[in-house]
């Protein structure tokens, strides 16, 4: 297979605290309040906690009030690192919206957002990526090929963890406990097998990789989702897997307290890389020369230079403060990043690769070309020309017409049909629906 679309789902860490304008007591808010507060515009706006975006995207509060940012379907990994900054910069507006609001209501309320994947207490929660893979691929070789892989990623994308004293290179290998399986809660597997393909499902899976670090590093990020196409492609041609690990769980922990043997196999795949790299040529060299600093490498440098220069012992919570620090997204008042890994960004230390005029139409505006951004023009007449209608990955139905339109082939340019529906929306006069009344304009 030849093309493959990408998505990104990042849940993000909240937490928020209020008082009265001018008081000095701020109460802290429970994650359930939290998680209402941030999402009051969009309740306000379309009665909903969750919606797809003009951009294709969805923006919405899962199970566990953790606001979630799913990116559209894109075409290559450089649209797939825009997006997700995209996302970052949706979740940070959103709370901007909703520190508005609750001025309105008379209170002073702040919220934090956090790109990380655990918190303090150990609770954990994702970063999930998606590849569409070939309905005819052998499932058994993409196993083969992708555990050894995945294993040993944390040691050129984790995005590290400084707790109690202790460092891993990993967020979360120490949640996770299998290695496949359709639950993403309960066991915490590294691939869920959950067959949504989000597609033509005679053609099409969807693999949806959880076990990833979010990353704030886009270098990092880049490396993560390149190298893992490569591996796809890798499984794709039939070639057997290079390597086997007895016990994954294990080497998962084991790795991300000392990657050295996570290095090497990463190594050797990414040896392998060359010769089916088409496209992503920079990506495999990259790989094959480590000579991306992981995003888990810079955290610790920082951890451990502030622990030298305080005479802090490993073990002192403040070193605890400065990880989750690393995490944190948006800007103080007079617009200095929040979050450490943001503020080296700024300083030039950590590399930027993306454009913010190029983040900021992802905002907005689709990807494309591909079926993205035909949901965009959809979603975005319908807005414009006031339609209620219902929004799923591969499907777009309008209410008060009434039309539904199927969108099974993520690789879709033009759509005589969406023309069409786009139209429509625009001439045909609204009828009252079941369910939905909307009054006489
Ligand atoms: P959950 O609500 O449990 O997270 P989910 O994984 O089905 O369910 P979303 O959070 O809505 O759903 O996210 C789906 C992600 O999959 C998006 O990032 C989207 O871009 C991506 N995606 C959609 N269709 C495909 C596809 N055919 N192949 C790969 N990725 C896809
Ligand atoms: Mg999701
Ligand atoms: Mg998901």
């Amino acid at each position: 297979m030849g093309r493959r679309v990408y998505g990104l789902e990042t849940e993000y860490g909240l937490s928020a605290r209020t008082r009265p304008p001018g008081a000095s007591d701020w109460k802290r808010l429970t994650s359930d309040e939290a998680a209402r507060a941030l999402f009051a515009p969009m309740v306000n706006a379309c009665a909903t906690t969750g919606a797809f975006l003009s951009n294709g995207g969805r923006l919405y509060l899962d199970v566990g009030n953790h606001p979630e940012y799913a990116t559209p379907e894109c075409t290559s990994i450089d649209d797939l690192v825009v997006a997700e900054r995209a996302g970052d910069e949706l979740m940070v507006a959103l709370a901007a919206q909703a520190t508005d609001l609750e001025a309105q209501a008379g209170r002073d309320t702040e919220f934090r957002l956090f790109k990380n994947n655990v918190d303090s207490y150990g609770n954990t929660y994702g970063s999930h990526e998606n590849y569409l893979v070939d309905r005819a691929t052998d499932p058994d070789a993409l196993t083969a090929w992708l555990v050894p892989f995945l294993v040993s990623r944390q040691a050129i994308a984790g995005a590290g963890r400084w707790h109690r004293g202790r460092f891993t290179v990993s967020q979360r290998c120490d949640a996770l406990a299998d290695v496949v399986s359709n639950q993403t809660t309960r066991s915490r597997p590294l691939i869920n097998t959950r067959d949504e393909p989000h597609a033509d499902p005679s053609r099409y899976r969807r693999l949806h990789v959880i076990s990833g670090d979010s990353s704030l590093d886009e270098s990092s990020a880049w490396l993560k989702y390149a190298s893992t196409e490569l591996v796809l492609r890798l499984a794709e041609s039939g070639r057997p897997a290079p390597v086997s690990i007895d016990d994954p769980v294990l080497a998962l922990r084991r790795w991300g307290r000392d990657p050295r043997e996570a290095s090497e196999i990463q190594a050797r795949y990414a040896e392998l890389s060359g010769e089916i790299a088409e496209g992503l040529e920079d990506a495999s060299a990259a790989w094959r020369d480590a000579s991306v600093v992981p995003e888990w490498a810079h955290k610790r440098r920082l951890i451990e230079a502030h622990r030298e220069r305080h005479s802090l012992s490993d073990a002192d919570p403040r070193l605890d403060a400065l990880d989750l620090r690393w995490h944190a997204l948006g800007t103080d008042p007079q617009g200095r990043p929040l979050g450490l890994a943001r503020l080296l960004e700024a300083r030039g230390e950590l590399a930027r690769l993306t454009d913010p005029v190029a983040v900021a139409a992802a905002r907005e505006v689709a990807p494309g070309p591909g079926r993205a951004r035909l949901r965009g023009c959809l979603i975005a007449a319908a807005k414009q020309h006031g339609r209620e209608n219902t929004v799923d990955w591969a499907s777009f139905v309008v209410h008060d017409l009434p039309a539904s339109l199927r969108l099974d082939d993520p690789f879709v340019e033009s759509d005589a049909e969406v023309d069409a529906l786009v139209e429509r929306m625009r001439a045909e006069p609204r009828r009252r629906t079941v369910g939905g009344f909307r009054p006489p304009q």
